[in-house]
């Protein structure tokens, strides 16, 4: 059964806290899908597209964000890619990494990370880009994720991702739910504790957007005591804005020189888009006109 993945925010208690709950399930397939990812490889590659996708809807305006971990576990390292319009794009280092389950029996996203930063680079549309470091914490993602609010935007925050990924490889649920307490809630023991007391009560993520409730059920179920007031709904959705003109346009800034011997090796040539997996191919007749288009810009 094919759902629509979508996010909803909502404010909890009298406006003390924002929460952001979203299904990443068929995000997360296509992910696995086009990079054909490890068990493990797309538990971290997921949780990071779904944080990401929350990451997007708190921007206003059209902005471009990117999230990098550097790790130095075989994983090689995570890149996402994410628009203020629900789309995400993403791809890791290493996509085959197969490692034994933790001592939990659980995927080890940790292990396969490794140590190192978590980057957020905020692309506003003027040259330079801002840019928040973190070191990791336990290369799980969602600490690190929660680790960066508070200490690089000064929010406390709860981030609970989760990606079930079913016996074939595929993604069974995926999904997360971020809490965010605003300013005036910081010192309101009474609300803290009673959000503490849901969070400690949550089930697993991964299994609740592996069933049928929809996110507004869950954020009720688990939240309600507090009091929920939704605020907005979004759909997002996996999606990569690359295009063979693109890729032509790179091949164009390599240079007649290069162009020139690549022409002269008389072979197609493939690139592959790192963010979706999508090859484009290139024959030596198309790169002989495109080193005659680079040669003589008016004809
Ligand atoms: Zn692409």
């Amino acid at each position: 059964m094919q759902q629509q993945d979508y996010l909803v925010r909502a404010m909890l208690g009298e406006n003390q806290a924002r929460l952001f709950a979203l299904r990443t399930t068929e995000v997360v397939r296509q992910a696995q899908h086009n990079h054909h990812t490890s068990p493990v490889a797309t538990a971290a590659l997921g949780r990071t597209l779904t944080i990401g996708l929350v990451i997007g809807a708190m921007v206003k305006g059209e902005e471009t964000i990117t999230l990098q971990i550097k790790g130095d576990g075989p994983l090689q390292g995570i890149v996402v890619s994410v628009t203020s319009q629900g789309t995400v794009k993403g791809y890791v280092g290493n996509p085959h990494v197969d490692l034994p389950l933790s001592a939990q029996g659980k995927l080890a996203v940790g292990a396969a990370v490794g140590e190192g930063y978590l980057h957020v680079i905020r692309d506003l549309g003027l040259k330079e880009a801002y840019q928040g470091t973190v070191p990791l914490q336990t290369g799980e993602i969602a600490e690190d994720f929660a680790y960066y609010f508070t200490h690089s935007e000064q929010t406390p925050s709860a981030v609970i991702l989760g990606v079930l990924v079913g016996v074939d490889g595929v993604p069974l649920g995926s999904g997360g739910i971020i809490i965010q307490l605003l300013p005036d809630a910081i010192h309101d023991e009474e609300f803290i504790t009673k959000l503490e007391v849901s969070l400690e009560k949550l089930p697993p993520v991964s299994s609740l957007f592996a069933g049928e409730q929809t996110p507004e059920e869950i954020v009720e179920s688990a939240f309600g005591e507090l009091g929920v007031h939704f605020v907005g709904h979004q759909e997002v959705r996996f999606h990569c804005d690359c295009s063979w003109e693109r890729f032509e346009q790179a091949l164009i800034t390599l240079g007649p020189e290069e162009l020139e011997e690549l022409v002269t090796a008389n072979e197609v040539i493939e690139t592959v888009c790192h963010f979706c997996n999508e090859k484009y191919n290139f024959t030596p007749e198309q790169l002989n006109n495109l080193l005659a288009k680079l040669l003589n810009p008016r004809e």
